[in-house]
């Protein structure tokens, strides 16, 4: 590794550490019904720098009573509001605003973003923020297109549907993209004129605690989204199960979504789930293999590999296998790992301790069953939570690392001869999130991209993302397509209109 948290370089850049937003500094509040209250039990937790262990400070700590408080504000605000009954370019104009207002406080929220999560400030500047900013204007110009239809019935009829907010949205997101997971999931729900009781995940509250304010900023009305803070087992099992709310959205790992919509049968509330993955990245003989090089390394790597669609299984070509997996081995050594807010950081700190002991966990099993350790394979210091990029060699579908989601940044190499083998095997896990495909035939790809099963398929490229596209998944990854158009049938149901003439 270039840059080790003990390493002078790590030091330098750490004592340049801009101050912490005022923000962070505040003692933790919930936000709900418009105003920023403490938990009803008075509790707060902690809340780290994963990159130092240091506390930033301390978040309300919500439970059950809190989620009754919040669904009840989000239910007035459905039910009695403004913003369901506001015309429909009004909702737009204020979600155009809060992208406005997102990109005037970026510096502020990629900050906070990073001493939330461990992210490379770069990359914080570079995708999160801007991308919240995208999600919200695109949905803000979805507002007044959301509409019924005039249905060609039989019978003496006048016949339409009109397309109506589903109601009250629980929405619980997870730590990898913290402000970017609230965006995806609030603008699609305010566009459809929804409210909201969003339940960040413990790991990272800052930012959509301060989206929160923005959005009032913005004109969002009180009881529209509302904030609730505090641990998935207790805050987030009570909204899941909550009878007063009409839909759940959970961004997640596999098991915890099990139990989303196990909970969320008690009043049969909507249910739309993103989960794990272990998404395949195929690299044919004849690609461009320079850029499938960058692209396999940026699809494991990027966010310290924290990424539902990582491209965590490498899947190449026999003839090219040996050539290329050394490139990699090599890119991955050179990779420089370190303090987030040095700028010249391309992978940070994973988000807490849990995650690099099940990660390190991972890499012990990976050696433990016969894989060939190629690069990395440990901690980086011993302060902060840094995982080496590493590099597993001749990994066999049988074993834990090439079936279950590591969620760090380690990536799993396995040759193939042809086009079928490799499809079967890029097939044989429970998930179906993403693949990647790279070739120079373009019929191979289009056949890949249709044999594939995943919610995604990116040829010659990785990681791509557009507001104006849907993303979700296959089999165990979950259902529901967020993101694009397709998130506005998730916010949104159908109501038969029959006029007898
Ligand atoms: P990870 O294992 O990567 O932390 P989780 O699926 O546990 O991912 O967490 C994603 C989100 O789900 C977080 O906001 C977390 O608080 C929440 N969560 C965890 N457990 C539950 C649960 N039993 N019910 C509802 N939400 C939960």
């Amino acid at each position: 590794m270039t840059a080790s948290p003990a390493s002078p370089a790590f030091a330098a850049s750490a004592a340049s550490c801009p101050p912490m937003p005022d923000f962070a500094r505040r003692p933790g509040l919930l936000f709900v019904d418009g105003r920023f209250v403490e938990a009803a039990s008075g509790r707060t937790f902690d809340t780290i720098n994963p990159a130092t262990e240091a506390v930033l400070t301390s978040v309300a700590e919500g439970d059950a009573a809190d989620i009754d408080l919040a669904v009840a504000a989000a239910r007035r605000a459905f039910e009695d509001g403004p913003w369901p009954r506001m015309a429909a370019r009004e909702r737009g104009r204020i979600l155009q605003r809060i992208a406005d207002l997102v990109l005037a406080h970026a510096e502020e929220l990629a900050l906070l973003e990073v001493l939330d999560n461990g992210k490379p400030l770069s990359e914080a500047r570079a995708v999160d923020i801007p991308q919240s900013a995208e999600v919200f204007a695109y949905y803000g110009g979805w507002s007044d297109k959301v509409s019924g239809q005039v249905v060609p019935v039989s019978g003496d009829f006048h016949a339409y549907t009109l397309r109506e907010p589903v109601g009250v949205c629980g929405q619980i997101i997870p730590w990898n993209f913290p402000l970017l997971m609230a965006a995806w999931k609030i603008a699609p729900a305010l566009a459809c004129g929804n409210t909201v009781v969003l339940k960040p995940a413990e790991q990272t509250p800052l930012t959509a605690l301060r989206l929160a304010e923005l959005l009032q900023q913005a004109g969002v009305p009180p009881g529209v989204v509302n904030v609730v803070t505090g641990f998935g087992p207790t805050a987030g099992a009570a909204l899941a199960a909550h009878p007063g709310v009409d839909k759940v959205a959970f961004t997640g790992s596999t098991e915890v979504g099990r139990g989303i919509q196990r909970a969320a049968a008690g009043n049969l509330k909507r249910v739309s789930l993103e989960l794990g993955g272990k998404s395949p990245n195929i690299v044919f003989a004849d690609a461009d293999l320079d850029r499938a090089l960058q692209g396999v390394a940026g699809a494991i790597f990027f966010n310290q590999g924290e990424v539902c669609c990582a491209g965590s299984r490498l899947f190449v070509e026999q003839s090219v296998h040996e050539q290329f997996t050394a490139r990699l081995v090599e890119h991955a050594r050179g990779l420089r790992v370190g303090d987030p807010l040095d700028e010249a950081t391309q992978v940070g700190s994973l988000v807490s301790g849990e995650q690099m002991a099940r990660v390190c966990g991972y890499i012990a099993s990976g050696r433990a069953e016969g894989a060939t350790l190629l690069a990395g394979g440990g901690r980086v210091g011993q302060r902060g939570f840094f995982v080496e990029p590493t590099v597993f060699g001749r990994v066999e579908p049988r074993m834990r690392i090439a079936q279950e989601e590591i969620f760090g940044p380690v990536l799993c190499v396995t040759p193939f001869r042809d086009f079928g083998e490799v499809v079967a095997a890029a097939n044989a896990t429970p998930y179906g999130l993403a693949a990647s495909v790279w070739t120079r035939d373009l019929s191979r790809a289009h056949r890949a991209a249709k044999a594939l099963r995943a919610g995604t398929v990116w040829i010659n490229s990785g990681n791509a993302f557009d507001a104006a596209m849907p993303f979700g998944g296959c089999k165990q990854s979950g259902f529901g397509r967020e993101s694009g158009k397709q998130a506005l049938d998730l916010y949104t149901q159908d109501k038969a209109v029959w006029v007898g003439l």
